[in-house]
């Protein structure tokens, strides 16, 4: 069990419930922690644990942050620099990596070749870099373990049983607030509509992540790299109630599932137990109150999003780094009100068309094709969305 963390985005939804967990448990001690801009927050959490590091993304709120806590011990760093340095603190064992983007990738990198473990919930750092962290973290022999709560699932379902019997994965997707939609009928969706979840209370990114389904396209990928699966190996099932949140088929056709109430705090804890259990005192899960379990093949006609993850993780090299990044242009775009819901689809495609590939990429191909994709969604909307050929 791991005894000292550092958090890299401890203001988010997975940070503030990950430091709800260090709460719940004995002699975890805090050493580095880190915000984009909301350095309100990181200072009341800088009082409470009492970090080594506070990290902070925005250089003027690092200034101001600097002020705000100058009477404590706690030493504020900006950019980069500083989600590195919170990052790779010689006391830390673990980093929970929870900001959300690429802006993940490098402090988990530095961490894996500092010898931390990493809790990881940033997606992107797979989705974009699967191979190379994976590698870096055999390399470097540190563990991996995931704090999505569907990767928490499968991880948890392979504890004891040997790999080579795995047929599959299935990853459960709630289906988001627009399940059954079709996609005339999304044309016209608010962002307000979009981030309504029905299960589960998370950041905007990744609620209008959900809404599209691309939440669970970048899973997919994650999926690969992590549990080392061929694509067609991970199925996704729509599972409306997010009571499963997802199941290992094995090759005599058993299937492991992980059930559990839709609170992250329950894979966070995992992560940070593993390979150990420790009681919760939160809700249990009451499966006479749940009544029913459905599951329904998802729709990829309506959600494209998914289809284009299958695409790109199929596609590979720098594509999943294309895709992610047009995707997170896209959903700011739309939470801005700039393009409709259905633009978020089109631009990533449109995108993904104009890449050109590059197989076994380098960390410096994959930051490079993050960066062009970006100018590429935003240049497109200024002629206009559907300009492009597709
Ligand atoms: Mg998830």
């Amino acid at each position: 069990m791991v005894r000292n963390i550092s958090i890299l985005g401890s203001t988010g939804s997975i940070g503030t419930q990950t430091l709800d967990v260090v709460d719940s448990m004995e002699n975890v001690k805090v050493w580095g922690l880190s915000t984009n801009t909301s350095i309100d927050l990181l200072e009341r959490q800088i009082r409470q644990y009492r970090p080594k590091i506070a990290a902070v993304m925005d250089d003027q709120c690092a200034k101001k942050l600097k002020q705000k806590v100058n009477d404590t011990d706690t030493k504020v760093v900006a950019g980069m620099e500083g989600l590195i340095a919170a990052a790779t603190l010689p006391q830390v064992e673990m980093v929970v990596t929870s900001v959300v983007g690429i802006v993940g990738l490098v402090p988990t990198l530095e961490a894996i070749k500092a010898r931390k473990h990493i809790a990881l919930a940033n997606k992107e750092t797979l989705v974009t870099a699967g191979n190379i962290i994976m590698q870096q973290a055999r390399n470097h022999n540190v563990s991996i373990i995931p704090v999505d709560s569907e990767h928490s699932a499968i991880f948890q379902c392979l504890q004891g049983d040997d790999q080579d019997a795995v047929r599959s994965v299935i990853l459960t997707a709630s289906g988001g607030p627009f399940l059954h939609k079709r996609p005339e009928e999304l044309k016209d969706v608010t962002p307000q509509q979009a981030l309504k979840h029905p299960n589960w209370d998370m950041g905007h990114k990744i609620s209008i992540d959900s809404a599209t389904m691309m939440n669970k396209g970048l899973e997919i990928i994650e999926a690969k790299w992590l549990f080392n699966m061929d694509i067609d190996q991970i199925q996704v099932v729509v599972h409306p109630q997010s009571i499963i949140h997802s199941m290992v088929e094995y090759i005599d056709h058993s299937i492991i599932a992980q059930l559990g109430l839709p609170d992250m705090r329950i894979p966070i804890q995992y992560a940070l137990t593993y390979p150990n259990r420790i009681a919760s005192n939160h809700e249990r899960l009451d499966l006479c109150k749940i009544n029913e379990l459905t599951f329904i093949r998802p729709d990829f006609e309506t959600f494209t999003c998914l289809a284009l993850a299958y695409e790109a993780i199929k596609e590979d090299g720098t594509m999943p780094a294309v895709l992610n990044a047009a995707n997170e242009i896209a959903v700011d775009l739309f939470l801005k009100g700039k393009i409709g819901f259905t633009e978020i689809a089109m631009l990533i495609e449109q995108t993904m068309r104009k890449h050109n590939n590059i197989k076994d990429p380098s960390l410096k191909d994959i930051l490079e094709s993050d960066v062009w994709a970006r100018e590429y969604v935003k240049d497109s909307l200024e002629f206009g969305v559907g300009s492009l050929e597709l």
